[in-house]
């Protein structure tokens, strides 16, 4: 596959009163061309400061670009001028976000907000423009389109506004669609719908989509790759099979068990969740930024940040257990569904 983005070594800081906020250190990874990647963590883990970085949506100031660089088909985003990255917004990279009733304008109807996208990047005439964007909702499956396309984002439900801001950022098919958290204000049907509609105009428009979650069971079937984050660092980073069935990352086996599971019964039928809080990004910990709340943490996790340690082919793990002469220490998760296959063996025998 080809690559598209290449993100290397990026350090995102912002400089507020009370000092500068570390939220994005050393951050590096690929976007190959068609595929779905994730970049996973809870909030304040760094994952949407990413995102929003590729298309340099981080107020600057405060957020400052410290180091780094952001390469989209070779040409360094971080040294382009606003007018560039303007045309670059829209028309290369597409962007939806967590809630588009803030997103959409609310005073213009929604069909001409599709055909505004349009014009903005490409010389359409309005007939065109109109006959596109008919398309688009179309395509984003807004039942009878020629009705709605004069109606305004209030008239509309959460889910389908959400499928309007998919058509707008996809009408002018941008080769990179960065979706952040675009099911989290949904109920959890309409979310296997707009996810299930973003696989299969992907499908359609060859388009790589980057999709930000702190919900693992969001990115189950949606992306081939996942990055896990944490303390404004990737911590794991592997294929969706690696990250769910092979994790070698303290952090995500903790974000993994507070997945409901068919395949896990639990006794007390509680979701596990991970206890402590985030690093202060203010300051953060010269070593692990999750030692605080590993329950594995060892003397060296405090005292130096663990590498990122080859686990499996194109799989990394930011974990001093993966050391050769570290403890060997398997995903609990795994362990719990060994047991829950041995008991149910015996049983039957
Ligand atoms: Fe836990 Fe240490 Fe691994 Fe960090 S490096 S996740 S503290 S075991």
């Amino acid at each position: 596959m080809k690559k598209i983005l290449e993100v290397k070594n990026l350090e995102v800081s912002f400089d507020t009163y009370a000092g500068e906020v570390q939220a994005v250190r050393d951050v590096s990874f690929d976007l190959y061309e068609g595929e779905t990647l994730a970049i996973v963590g809870e909030s304040g883990s760094g994952k949407s400061v990413t995102a929003k970085s590729l298309i340099r949506l981080n107020p600057e100031p405060p957020a400052r670009y410290k180091a780094g660089e952001i390469l989209l088909h070779g040409e360094n985003i971080l040294d382009k001028k606003e007018k560039e990255m303007q045309k670059i917004r829209g028309s290369k990279i597409g962007m939806i976000f967590q809630d588009p009733m803030t997103s959409l304008n609310p005073t213009m109807t929604v069909g001409k907000q599709i055909m505004e996208a349009l014009m903005k990047h490409q010389k359409v005439a309005k007939s065109e423009a109109r006959k596109v964007a008919l398309e688009m909702l179309r395509m984003v499956q807004i039942p009878n389109p020629e009705k709605r396309f004069d109606e305004y984002p209030h008239q509309f439900s959460g889910g389908m506004r959400q499928r309007v801001m998919i058509a707008i950022a996809l009408v002018c098919n941008p080769q990179i669609l960065i979706a952040d958290e675009p099911t989290t204000a949904l109920d959890v049907t309409i979310q296997a719908q707009i996810l299930d509609l973003m696989k299969n105009l992907q499908e359609k428009i060859k388009t790589s989509i980057i999709l930000i979650t702190h919900d693992l069971g969001v990115v189950a079937h949606s992306a081939q790759r996942i990055i896990v984050m944490y303390g404004g660092k990737i911590v794991e980073s592997g294929t969706t099979d690696q990250i769910f069935y092979k994790s070698r990352h303290p952090y995500t086996w903790g974000l993994l068990n507070s997945v409901p599971r068919l395949d896990i019964h639990k006794e007390d039928g509680r979701l596990d969740s991970i206890e402590g809080t985030p690093p202060d990004l203010f300051a953060p910990p010269q070593g692990c930024p999750f030692a605080d709340r590993c329950e594995y943490a060892m003397e060296i996790c405090r005292k130096k940040m663990p590498p990122q340690f080859e686990t499996g082919e194109n799989h990394h793990s930011a974990c001093w257990l993966n050391h050769e002469f570290a403890p060997k220490v398997e995903n609990p998760t795994q362990i719990a569904k060994k047991l829950q296959k041995e008991e149910v063996q015996m049983r039957e025998q």
